[in-house]
């Protein structure tokens, strides 16, 4: 797969991400697998785990300004 910012190709790595949910809120997910550019830091997600990142944020209890999820939970 080859990042669609620079044309570099992109690594298969695990990570933690922060999410943006509102302005006010944002969720780190713990241990997200992404492929990511080595030259831009650009990153892909595949769109099981994107749509499995949706569903944690709609899940995520909206009181806390900051949010810890393990993606593998
Ligand atoms: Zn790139």
């Amino acid at each position: 797969m080859k990042c669609h910012v620079c044309g570099s190709e992109l690594e298969s790595i695990v990570t933690d991400l922060p999410f943006k949910v509102t302005n006010k809120k944002i969720v780190i997910i713990e241990d997200l697998p992404i492929h990511q550019c080595s030259q831009c830091r650009e990153f892909l997600l595949d769109d099981f785990v994107m749509e499995r990142v949706e569903a944690i944020l709609e899940a995520v209890d909206t009181a806390s300004k900051l949010e810890v999820v393990e993606y593998a939970a």
